[in-house]
């Protein structure tokens, strides 16, 4: 059930184009130890990026950072293949950004979004060039890339995420509100 002060923001994610989105308790999103091994041996992103680990949360940070909050929204989305696959995530975690930015205004002081995958703002993240963020304000990490076991916790939850086979499969992704 989703309390009423955060009904108007799940809907805004659906009508923004989010499958569904649920009020959530941080207990149900499960960290764990084997994630960063995932990041570190056999993902090609790996420290290549701001929003990437090393330098993201580690399981132990970020299940401490949950903790400290009473109430999260999971987001839902639904990325079929096709052509303009990157533009859609693009767009998507853009708004859920947005979203985060007017729940700060609404109040939720606390609000702080996890997407999914690799940060995809810049075509080549700054760090490779020993830069800063070119997008401080806009960047955010994604769930694994904190140590989130996203298919558990998307189980936990009742929704439905499965390793796929061929890269024609639609793809089941999460992204997290923290809220409070
Ligand atoms: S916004 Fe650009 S520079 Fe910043 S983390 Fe994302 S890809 Fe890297």
């Amino acid at each position: 059930m989703v309390d009423a002060d955060l009904e108007k923001y799940c809907a805004q994610a659906v009508a923004r184009g989010a499958r569904d989105a649920k009020e959530i308790h941080p207990s149900s999103v499960v960290t764990a130890p084997w994630v960063r091994l995932k990041c570190q041996f056999g993902c090609v992103g790996y420290g290549k990026g701001y929003c990437c680990p090393p330098d993201t949360p580690t399981p132990e940070q970020t299940r401490t950072i949950l903790d400290s909050y009473h109430r999260c929204i999971l987001f839902h989305i639904e990325v079929p293949h096709m052509p303009k696959k990157e533009k859609r995530y693009r767009e998507f975690f853009d708004n859920l950004v947005d979203l985060e930015g007017e729940m700060f205004k609404d109040g939720f002081y606390k609000a702080f979004v996890m997407l999914a995958g690799p940060c995809r703002i810049c075509k080549k993240c700054a760090k490779l060039e020993g830069k800063p963020c070119n997008f401080l304000d806009r960047a955010r990490p994604c769930m694994e890339a904190c140590g989130i076991d996203v298919y558990q916790t998307a189980r936990n939850n009742g929704f439905f995420i499965k390793t796929l086979r061929r890269r024609e499969e639609t793809n089941n992704e999460y992204c997290l509100m923290l809220v409070d």
